[in-house]
């Protein structure tokens, strides 16, 4: 699958191979065009890899929203709750709190509800066209999404997101306690009932990605694996090349879809991108025998309960830490008793099981990816900030880039998501000099 990166030249170069990268390839790819995918470990194992998978046209809230203020500032210093941030002194961490909660208004969410569940659902069907091809198997299963809940608080948490769903046209309806075997089979649950969403799927992430990266390598792009881009060569408003270890990648168009690591990467050009690494964490069990096959959502506790042909996947917790990948073990020891109280007899709390994950959502403080070209560079486009429905997103993404980076009119509005909506004239700062080292600064 890699290659090494001596004489390098393509069209299309693309920074990061997460899942965002590789369908931006995919894209590209099937549109004729000559791309190399370069990334700085393995292609997928960023935070791609083992999250719960959800394709979820029933997340249009966007994070940033005043029920996520309300209920973060009594979580936040808990390292049991839902929502984490350790405590540190970091001026950047405060910055995007700061706009965060600038944003998480009900006029910001009422204005981009909309054009998010559109790219939600244009994502869906294109991940529809991609299983219908049998270009990979990634266990497409479209059988919806089932969220539950314990309290009344969570009740009412879904209430307000039915009212939401019926506004925009989402299907969703209720399940009562009683109707909760019909989803769980002889799984017991103390639920007190959920709300069902029946246009959501989910598919095995780790199997997309890596997938998608055998299907793209047998397709002649060229993936670089192992191979970090410290740095970029810029003339005028061009970048013209992309530096690694000690050679240089020359490139056409750039695309960095770095995940977490966009903000590091991007500062070297002068633009400055407000997004946080939000730490989460997977377990995952053998299940020889999946006994349910629609996802759940704990509400309360924000879990996710995925069940894969042959593993079942609890995902969950969103931990301000940095951008570290270290395994906060109360952290999962939260995700192992939240579970416990809505499935008591799945086998949880068993702290001997399952393999842990940690994975980093890229997050923009106003809940919205980043997707499109940058200003003032003619050949340079970003696409990140996915936070918690990057995999939702994926397959939109890719589309709506390349087709952008063609020259056609994306089939989605890319309007909301500009890569310069943050203090449009501060941002970004064309640097116009020639860079002639691959030195760190
Ligand atoms: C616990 C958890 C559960 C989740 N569940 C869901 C879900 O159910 N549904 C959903 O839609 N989303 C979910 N998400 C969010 C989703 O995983 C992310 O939004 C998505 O994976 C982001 O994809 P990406 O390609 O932008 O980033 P990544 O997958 O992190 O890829 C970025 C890549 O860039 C590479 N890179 C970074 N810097 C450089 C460099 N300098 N040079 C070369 N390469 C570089 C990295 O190695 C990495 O491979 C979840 C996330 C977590 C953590």
């Amino acid at each position: 699958m890699s290659e090494t990166p001596e004489n390098l030249s393509t069209d299309v170069l693309i920074v990061g191979g997460g899942i965002i990268g590789l369908c931006t390839a995919y894209y590209l790819q099937q549109q004729g065009v000559s791309v190399m995918v370069v990334d700085q470990g393995a292609m997928g194992e960023g935070s791609s890899f083992a999250n719960a998978g959800l394709v979820a046209p029933s997340h249009f809230i966007p994070l940033a929203s005043p029920g996520v203020i309300r209920k973060g500032l009594r979580w936040m210093l808990n390292p049991e709750s839902p929502f984490y941030i350790k405590p540190r002194l970091d001026v950047d961490l405060f910055s995007w709190l700061w706009k965060f909660r600038h944003y998480a208004t009900s006029a910001y969410v009422n204005r981009h509800k909309k054009p998010l569940k559109e790219f939600l659902e244009y994502s869906y069907q294109l991940f529809e066209a991609l299983h219908q091809s049998n270009a990979f198997d990634f266990e497409w299963t479209p059988h919806g999404l089932l969220m539950v809940y314990l309290t009344e608080g969570g009740r009412r948490d879904l209430e307000y997101l039915h009212q939401q769903a019926g506004e925009l046209e989402v299907p969703a309806e209720w399940v009562s306690a009683e109707r909760l075997p019909k989803f769980l089979g002889h799984i017991s649950t103390t639920a007190r009932g959920g709300l069902f969403f029946p246009g959501d799927a989910h598919l095995d992430p780790g199997k997309f990605v890596k997938g998608m990266a055998d299907f793209l390598s047998r397709k002649g792009v060229r993936l670089l694996e192992h191979t970090a881009v410290r740095d970029f060569r810029v003339q005028g408003n061009r970048v013209e090349a992309v530096v690694v270890n000690d050679v240089e990648i020359r490139a056409s168009r750039v695309v960095v879809t770095a995940g977490s690591w966009t903000a590091a990467l991007v500062a070297r050009l002068g633009i400055r991108l407000p997004l946080q690494p939000a730490k989460g964490y997977s377990i995952t069990f053998p299940w020889e025998k999946p006994r349910f096959t629609v996802p759940l959502i704990l509400t309360e506790t924000k879990i996710a309960v995925t069940p894969f042909r042959q593993q079942l996947r609890f995902a969950g917790t969103l931990e301000l830490a940095g951008l570290q990948l270290n395994i906060n073990s109360r952290r999962v020891r939260a995700i192992r008793k939240g579970v416990q109280r809505y499935l008591p007899d799945i086998g949880a709390s068993e702290t001997s099981r399952g393999t842990i994950w940690a994975g980093l959502r890229p997050c923009t403080p106003d809940g919205l990816p980043v997707v499109g070209r940058v200003p003032n560079f003619s050949n340079l486009w970003l696409a990140t900030g996915h936070a918690m429905i990057g995999i939702s997103l994926a397959t939109g993404t890719g589309k709506a880039i390349a087709d952008d980076i063609l020259g056609k009119t994306p089939e989605i509005d890319l309007q909301p998501f500009r890569v310069d909506r943050f203090q449009p004239r501060l941002c970004i700062s064309l640097r116009m000099t020639r860079i002639k080292t691959n030195k760190p600064r």
